[in-house]
């Protein structure tokens, strides 16, 4: 659309910033550490991070992924979160109409990927995350109904599911990160794509698991699984596919 493009431009130009704001969030709110009042630091030696380390792209390639007082290994997930962000927002621009649309889809997308991320690493999902995508994706649903009974009937699935398991097998099963999670995702894919989201999201969990079972040679079903990564990654493909 030709009168949305200096937004569509505003949006990608800013998303690697927002993919690095991402990977703050992701990496200090599932410890618990401040998100706003905390300046940057390396957390090798713990030296502030400059103004030459925070350009979003740039420094990592620029200092070689390390830290510039103790070269120190820099994670590259940090890296690839300012990459990830700036893809979505790409998609996000190519497929959105108007430019409240594109703003909504690039929030959600950029959202889904830090609960990805938050759960892969640390097998969490933080509430600011969980609450922040039910947010958008109930005030941009194109069917406000379906999304509200999606996310509805998403969170009482997965609760009785958490407390059925609790039950039967007398540990937990089910994170409750996951069952906040289910509000945002059943509002952003509605009610009538609920049960593939979730059959997709179990179907994915569980192939990660086996491959990482046959290559260590040992199934431990105790072992916790990133469900949470594998429902964000089916919603997303949801979406990819015009389904959400
Ligand atoms: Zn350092």
């Amino acid at each position: 659309m030709l009168s949305a493009w200096p937004l569509s431009l505003f949006l990608i130009l800013i998303s690697p910033a927002i993919g690095s704001f991402l990977a703050v969030l992701v990496d200090r709110l599932p410890r618990g550490e401040d998100v706003v009042r905390r300046p940057s630091a390396c957390r090798s030696c713990g030296t502030a991070l400059g103004v030459g380390d925070l350009v979003p792209l740039a420094s990592f390639i620029w200092r070689r992924g390390r830290c510039g007082h103790c070269a120190a290994p820099i994670p590259p997930w940090l890296f690839y979160m300012e990459i990830a962000a700036t893809g979505l927002a790409l998609l996000a621009v190519l497929e959105g109409d108007t430019p409240g649309h594109m703003i909504g889809t690039a929030v959600i997308l950029w959202l889904l990927l830090a609960l990805a991320v938050s759960d892969l690493m640390w097998f969490r999902l933080p509430d600011l995350l969980t609450g922040g995508l039910a947010l958008v994706a109930l005030a941009m649903a194109p069917d406000p109904r379906a999304a509200f009974l999606g996310a509805g009937l998403g969170v009482m699935a997965f609760a009785a599911l958490r407390r059925g398991y609790r039950i039967m097998r007398k540990r937990e099963g089910l994170g409750l990160g996951d069952v906040k999670l289910m509000a945002g995702l059943g509002a952003f894919v509605g009610l009538t794509h609920l049960p593939l989201l979730v059959l997709l999201g179990a179907v994915t969990a569980i192939a990660v698991a086996l491959a990482g079972a046959w290559r260590q040679g040992r199934y431990d079903a105790t072992r916790p699984l990133p469900f949470g990564t594998a429902l964000c990654a089916a919603a997303f493909a949801l979406w990819l596919v015009g389904l959400a």
